[in-house]
């Protein structure tokens, strides 16, 4: 059987090369699904994924070279793939059959890749360990007492365990790059709008941006070349073609980066360790570090969640049981929205819904709203300041490495702020990477820590080959968590 532990890069060369069959490929992914399904990572599995192995067979077999050849890839479930179930980790859609692709996902498509199923999540992709999804926790690979982090934690776990070598999730606030962290692996959240949108189930729509998960840098730019780019569907899709490419230690030779000092403090000795490491990692390639302030991060958890909210409380109004979600049979008409949005939605979005209407409400939208807008626009500008001076700006992906399952899920605030390293970063628009950059042992078992690249709004390239870098200097290491 071929081995589903290999990169996507080799992967794809082997089945264009003849030397493994799509179909094969698919079997050996879906038999380490099986294998490791206690983690929790899939909700569903892609029924169509047969065929579409056949598609990408009778395409080679006509002599099209495709960059993603039979490559088997985890899609989280608030993107949409004709054919299977998009829960979004909620029972309001336990039952909803997409009929259309996202556009992301018919460029895997169109690039030889195969949907082996969908990624566990926090309901609507609110949280930050996935234990709000309607489906269960998803388990972290490296200790299963402890989360994956969240939103996009199956995901995540799909790669770090080895079921598909890349997956896609979502970043409204961190999504992506601090479950990369909690499993040690690559995490990018893009630009806002250089990845369509389209199909994409909206939570906060001027946060949300699409991104990859990778255990590589070659196949992070092997990812991107497929998925960015413009999309007339999506109206806020930036028309940049993707030039990524893995970079070498060559790369590092003259950078300029800046530590962002207020994220120094709070964070736990093997995160702080980490970041020393990779830091001296990067004096040592000849690039120079210093610290720089972007003050008003500071107010980043609160603005993030003053803008969050009140998008979301807007973007779920349709999920009445009228329009879409599961409807709920009753004597009236409100009566029976009421009733499908008290039984279909989890405590943490009815939170976020009422939360959001309220901080939008007149009287209190000046309050609230309103001058969070004006925070956003702040920290904006802090961060166009800094990257004036400095090439790329570095902070840990998280204070600390993955926590223990309930720990933080009986009191929302210290949940939100897992968050206080990388909402600003959405805040912002910019574009941040994070990279697995070693190890912190805690109670006997050693867990991944991440730290966070960002660099200015549309240079998402820089971060590719950035990452290829540290790898060629050995300051990025992935491993296998032990199974
Ligand atoms: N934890 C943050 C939230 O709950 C970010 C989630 C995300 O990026 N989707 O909103």
């Amino acid at each position: 059987m071929p081995d589903v532990s290999l990169t996507a890069t080799d992967l794809a060369r082997a089945v264009q090369a003849r030397e493994i069959t799509p179909q094969a490929l698919l079997d050996a992914a879906r038999a380490r699904a099986q294998a490791a399904r206690d983690l929790n990572a899939l909700i569903s599995l892609n029924d169509r994924a047969e065929a579409q192995a056949a598609q990408v067979q009778a395409r080679l077999d006509a002599g099209e070279t495709l960059p993603l050849a039979g490559v088997p890839v985890t899609v989280k479930d608030n993107i949409n793939v004709t054919g299977t179930r998009t829960t979004c980790g909620s029972r309001i859609l336990a039952n909803y059959v997409s009929p259309y692709d996202a556009t992301v996902v018919e460029r895997l498509h169109a690039a030889g890749a195969i949907i082996l199923g969908k990624a566990n999540m926090d309901e609507f992709a609110m949280g930050s360990s996935t234990e709000s999804s309607a489906s269960g926790p998803a388990l972290n690979p490296w200790d299963r007492t402890r989360v994956p982090g969240g939103s996009s934690g199956g995901s995540a776990v799909a790669v770090a365990a080895n079921i598909t070598p890349v997956a896609l999730g979502s970043d409204t606030g961190g999504s992506v790059r601090q479950p990369a962290a909690f499993t040690g692996i690559y995490g990018l959240k893009p630009t806002y709008g250089r990845v369509s949108r389209y199909g994409l189930v909206a939570y906060a729509s001027s946060l949300d941006q699409i991104g990859p998960f990778a255990r590589t840098a070659a196949d992070l730019a092997l990812l991107m070349n497929v998925l960015a780019g413009h999309d007339p569907r999506d109206a806020t899709s930036l028309d940049v073609p993707p030039a990524f490419q893995p970079g070498t230690p060559d790369d590092l030779r003259g950078i300029k980066v800046g530590v962002i000092r207020e994220s120094l403090s709070g964070n736990t000795p093997g995160v702080e360790a980490a970041l020393r490491a990779t830091l001296d990692a990067l004096r040592g390639a000849g690039a120079s570090v210093r610290e720089v302030s972007v003050p008003n991060v500071q107010h980043a958890v609160a603005a993030y969640y003053l803008i969050a909210m009140p998008e979301a409380s807007s973007n779920l109004a349709r999920y009445d049981g009228m329009v879409y979600g599961a409807r709920v049979p009753a004597g009236d008409v409100m009566e029976s929205m009421t009733r499908a949005r008290e039984e279909g939605f989890g405590p943490e979005v009815k939170r976020r819904v009422m939360l959001g209407t309220y901080a939008l409400s007149s009287g209190y939208y000046d309050a609230y709203y309103s001058k969070a807008m004006r925070v956003r626009r702040l920290i904006a500008q802090d961060f166009a300041r800094a990257l004036a001076e400095v090439d790329l700006l570095v902070t840990p992906t998280s204070p600390f490495p993955a926590f223990r399952r309930g720990e933080r899920t009986q009191d929302p605030l210290a949940m939100y702020a897992a968050d206080v390293d990388t909402v600003a970063i959405n805040l912002a628009g910019l574009p941040a990477l994070s990279v697995p950059a070693g190890f912190e042992e805690v109670d006997g078992k050693r867990l991944p820590v991440g730290i966070q690249f960002i660099a200015p709004a549309l240079k998402d390239e820089v971060l590719v080959r950035l990452a290829g870098g540290l790898e060629g200097i050995g300051a990025v290491k992935v491993e296998a968590p032990g199974h």
